[in-house]
């Protein structure tokens, strides 16, 4: 996956500000950045899916930098993406502090900074107690710092481009965010009539969730024998970036109104949610069926929160035979299935199982799994999720 920020679009302003505030009102808009200034160093985050709400020098070459999440309450996921740079080259010491919440995301630097293609390394780092604390060399030019890599809007629109240059699909929108951004949706379909859904990025800094939907959907519309003939079968419908206002903002969870979209698929309050049922709903009065979903989200480790096969739903053991020839094909990975089943909570794995009763997956990917398993994992759970799948609907 490129990322395609560029350094040479930073904005660096005039303002000299020791210690900026953050934003806290109802509905977020986009002009909330804000840019720290000191003698010698520089913070910026003139750039999308930049987050930085405080910066405060507390002694020679040590900052203090807080994280504040977007509203409360919240679960704990404080994101942050900044480029920093100094007047001359010298060390300089960070504290990270979260108010509202605790570290979660450990620094990663990107390294390439002067190449399309980016690469992100993990900075060492040490805990005191809630705080995060690591040193970084710093010279002229900024150097771009996040939690996880970053995957801005601009990288799912070159994505989509990327993917039509390679075959046959469509790109639509399906309604627009609350900041007026399109929701945009991959859509594979021949004459089949059920479909599987893919959904990615409801909590914008879950970027390991991201990370394993590219290869997951590209292993879907690959030109392999297996997935062309899946898709004579199955529609494929993926809406990989569900909160583009989430994701421009560096949100920790929720969108651009301050609601976490993984508990509204129930009351259906907020445009992105609405957009995805309305587009379902549509489907299946034109005579489709829903036939499975798959949601990326990411955790602490892997796991996959299923519905228990005893819910009243279509092919009951049918994610229980998918993850076993998931565990079975990679010896090096465990899998780990969590059932469970809450229905009032507006999530939507729940959602696809109450609605259209068949079977929905919430797949996490933990914070720190290695990037490349990440790929091969998702590679093999496409694979085996489409032989599932098939068997399913060719069983006498
Ligand atoms: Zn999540």
């Amino acid at each position: 996956m490129k990322n395609t920020f560029l350094l040479s679009t930073l904005l660096i302003t005039t303002l000299s500000i020791v210690g900026c505030q953050h934003y806290a009102k109802s509905t977020q808009t986009d002009a909330v950045s804000s840019t720290c200034h000191f003698n010698d160093v520089n913070f910026d985050t003139q750039f999308p899916a930049a987050r930085l709400d405080k910066c405060e020098q507390t002694g020679k070459n040590r900052y203090k930098l807080t994280l504040q999440p977007e509203n409360m309450p919240i679960n704990d996921s404080p994101w942050y993406a900044f480029s920093v740079s100094g007047k001359f080259s010298h060390t300089i010491h960070i504290d990270m502090h979260v108010e509202g919440g605790s570290n979660r995301y450990h620094p990663k630097i990107r390294v390439d900074q002067e190449s399309k293609q980016s690469n992100w390394q993990k900075i060492p780092f040490k805990r005191h107690g809630e705080v995060m604390t690591f040193d970084l060399d710093i010279n002229q030019q900024p150097t771009l710092i996040a939690g996880q890599e970053i995957i801005t809007n601009d990288d799912y629109d070159n994505w989509y481009t990327a993917l039509k240059n390679n075959g046959q699909l469509d790109i639509i929108t399906l309604g627009q965010s609350v900041n007026k951004r399109p929701i945009k949706a991959i859509i594979q379909r021949h004459n089949a009539k059920q479909w599987l859904v893919v959904l990615g990025r409801q909590h914008p800094p879950e970027i390991t969730g991201a990370l394993a939907l590219f290869p997951f959907t590209e292993t879907l519309l690959a030109d392999t024998p297996q997935a062309r003939h899946f898709r004579t079968q199955y529609n494929v419908l993926v809406i990989p970036n569900l909160n583009p206002d989430g994701v421009q903002l560096g949100n920790w969870r929720h969108n651009a109104n301050g609601v976490d979209l993984n508990r509204d698929w129930k009351a259906f309050k907020q445009p992105e949610t609405q957009a995805v049922h309305q587009y379902l709903t549509q489907l299946v009065k034109e005579g489709h069926s829903i036939a499975y979903a798959v949601d990326f989200h990411s955790t602490r480790k892997d796991i996959f929160y299923t519905m228990p096969h005893t819910y009243p739903i279509k092919n009951p053991m049918l994610t229980t035979l998918w993850l076993e020839q998931l565990d079975q094909q990679m010896p090096s990975f465990q899998v780990i299935q969590k059932p469970g089943n809450n229905p009032n909570k507006g999530v939507f794995k729940q959602y696809i199982s109450d609605t259209y009763r068949v079977h929905a997956v919430t797949y996490e990917m933990g914070d720190n799994t290695n990037r490349e398993k990440i790929k091969t994992i998702a590679h093999t759970a496409a694979n085996t999720l489409m032989n599932t799948l098939l068997q399913t609907t060719e069983a006498p």
